[in-house]
């Protein structure tokens, strides 16, 4: 799911157009709303963010279910004057539990009139606020096939109605309220769908078109989905639609939009047929039977299996939302190919549709699109860690699961991941990922283990600390140190990492020097609150510059003293000291000449730490690395400087 065109506009489509029978019409047509630069905002609706505050967490998938759902089949009137939906669902199952005769199935806001077998008589069942606990009888044997049909109908929370388009909306766990189901990502089931619309309608579900028959002012669509799929990907998007395909030498592939937005169509989705064709070839092939999307007056996208819902918005806009387009076109794979698992890993769908839309980018458009991408996905990050309590990606809380932590964040660690395997190595394990669990479901650990295989190595610290406990992102303050040694020269850079507790990083930092001999970059890792890289050169360095290509989440400082200039020529320094860099302690050349009376030990925050008095005619001082109370100063970047005379000397107090 994507809500994709800042909070103004989702409230033009989701508050004040609201949802569903009770609400008026699309009084704005989005396209005038719509602000010159895209942006994101994943504050929900109110109305949406409702539907999370019942849950204390996100439940587990089940290690033991009591059933196993293998296919539905809907046979629905979906009522566009009264907003009812109404028919039988036929559900096949299998059963899990021979300790318990009893099926529950989860429908709310709906009322069943009738439960009984494919064939047999009626059987009992009790209707709660949560669903039908029904009595199946004789009592199924453990692993023995269980047909259940059910008539049902009511106003359906889950079945917006408007005069451009009406369509069912559910992710994450709505649609227990338009069809009695198992509603939990980790039941994959296929689907059948008989759906009566008033004449005139298209009616678009999942999978393949068999037939659509006109009588009686009615017409019944029937589509079939034979590839598995979870309840919250099965759809009805229901409008006067224009059917356009477009070439694919993948699959079917085309949209489903407004007879007057044929032409605008054309010109947003002009890109599909590439971008289909490189994610089949980049991640496995394109594994549904056709793929469309279909123009609602949503805001922005949502992913239903083989039928994206697309805002009008995208429709109209040109190549403006592209990037939306490609976000819903990567959930086929990730998301709706292979499921979550449950809903605390909510990254694996939206972080990924989120890091593939810019890999899209990348690929079409070029690298320097892909940074763009990624700096606009940074300042969502570092502007809703700004305003909120932050969490571990992982295991959001309930209502937090499509905030920018969840899409922004997690792509960066996705770019992040790339950049630490390596792109061949990294590809090849989303593809092997792809393929273990095509049509099921995958965790985090399941997509670490992937990881971890291509690799060779463990990853744990790294998804630790960006995925599983970690919060908010690194910030460092670092100083450059150019030194000439026996053989050249030495650049060190002083790195602290000042972000809050508790997380420490463990990164790879990349650095370009500049050299009299031209550019040079290097890479350096950092796993402490305080490091020093030491990179010996063959030509003087000049200048340094920490994480140039912005390939690491957070921020990077360069730090100065106060009031101490970050040069680091001796020749205008009045002090010397010897050796420097150093490790217990360290003389000071006093110059004769000398009108100060004492030298001052300053470290790069600007702290004074040290003050040593000068008795007259001193010639050498001894620092024994301590601070004014007696302890040893931890190693790193220091100061030295004669009272009231600058430049400062510029120590290096190295690790034992
Ligand atoms: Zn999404």
């Amino acid at each position: 799911m994507k809500f994709g065109i800042t909070l103004l506009i989702v409230a033009l489509v989701a508050i004040s157009e609201a949802p569903g029978y009770a609400s008026p019409p699309p009084t704005k047509d989005l396209h005038d709303s719509r602000p010159a630069t895209p942006s994101r905002d994943f504050n929900l609706p109110a109305w949406e963010a409702q539907r999370f505050k019942a849950l204390s967490n996100w439940p587990p998938a089940e290690t033991t279910p009591p059933v196993d759902i293998t296919h539905y089949d809907l046979d629905l009137t979906f009522s566009l004057a009264d907003t009812t939906v109404s028919g039988t669902a036929t559900i096949a199952l299998t059963w899990k539990n021979a300790a318990t005769n009893i099926l529950h199935l989860d429908l709310v806001g709906l009322t069943a009139t009738s439960v009984r077998k494919a064939t047999g008589p009626n059987l009992g069942y009790a209707q709660t606020a949560t669903g039908l606990d029904i009595t199946v009888t004789p009592a199924p044997a453990l692993n023995e096939v269980v047909t259940i049909k059910i008539d049902y109908g009511g106003r359906s929370r889950a079945f917006y109605v408007y005069s451009s388009a009406s369509y069912t909306f559910t992710e994450p766990n709505d649609s227990r309220y338009w069809f009695p189901c198992r509603d939990v990502p980790w039941d994959k089931a296929t689907l059948d769908m008989h759906g009566r619309v008033p004449m005139g309608n298209t009616l678009v579900s999942n999978g393949v078109l068999l037939s659509s028959n006109t009588s009686g002012g009615w017409t019944t669509y029937n589509w079939q989905e034979t590839h598995p799929l979870a309840t919250y990907l099965m759809c009805a998007s229901i409008a006067n639609y224009a059917f356009v395909t477009t070439p694919s030498a993948v699959t079917t592939l085309g949209w489903y939009v407004y007879p007057s937005h044929t032409s605008q169509a054309a010109t947003a989705f002009q890109h599909l047929g590439d971008m289909i064709s490189f994610f089949s070839n980049t991640l496995i092939p394109y594994p549904f039977d056709k793929y469309v999307m279909c123009e609602s007056n949503l805001g922005g996208g949502m992913e239903h299996q083989s039928a994206t819902l697309m805002g009008a918005a995208i429709v109209t806009a040109g190549l403006g939302y592209e990037w939306i387009t490609a976000h819903e076109l990567a959930h086929q794979w990730f998301g709706d190919t292979v499921t979550l698992s449950d809903w605390r890993n909510i990254w694996l769908n939206e972080g990924f549709a989120t890091f593939f839309e810019a890999v899209w980018h990348e690929h079409f458009y070029g690298p320097a699109t892909f940074d763009q991408r990624m700096v606009t996905a940074e300042n969502n990050v570092i502007n809703w860690q700004a305003n909120h309590v932050d969490h571990p990606i992982y295991d959001p809380p309930p209502d937090n699961i499509f905030d920018p932590m969840e899409y922004d964040k997690a792509a960066w660690v996705l770019r992040m991941l790339r950049d630490l395997i390596g792109k061949p190595v990294f590809d090849g394990a989303i593809t092997s990922y792809l393929q273990a669990h095509t049509f099921g479901n995958a965790s985090t650990q399941d997509f670490q283990a992937a990881m971890e295989a291509a690799y060779g190595s463990s990853l744990s610290w790294f998804f630790d600390q960006w995925v599983m406990t970690g919060t908010g992102r690194p910030k460092l303050v670092y100083v450059p140190i150019f030194s000439s040694t026996s053989t050249g020269w030495l650049a060190q850079i002083d790195i602290n990492q000042v972000q809050a507790a508790p997380t420490t990083y463990r990164l790879p930092l990349e650095a370009r020097i500049t050299t009299t001999s031209g550019d040079v970059t290097v890479t350096g890792w950092i796993q402490n609150r305080h490091d020093v890289l030491a990179f010996p050169l063959a030509s003087q360095p000049l200048s340094l510059v920490l994480d140039p290509s912005n390939k690491m989440l957070g921020e990077v400082t360069q730090g100065s003293a106060t009031g101490i200039p970050v040069d680091g020529q001796t020749s205008k320094i009045p002090l010397r000291a010897f050796p420097n860099p150093f490790r217990g302690s360290t003389q000071f050349e006093v110059p004769a000449d000398t009108e100060s009376h004492g030298i001052d030990i300053i470290d790069v925050q600007g702290r004074r730490v040290r003050e040593m008095l000068l008795e007259e005619g001193t010639g050498w001082v001894n620092w024994d690395g301590q601070d004014d109370s007696g302890r040893s100063v931890p190693p790193g970047v220091y100061f030295a400087r004669l009272k009231d005379r600058a430049p400062a000397l510029r120590l290096i107090r190295l690790g034992s």
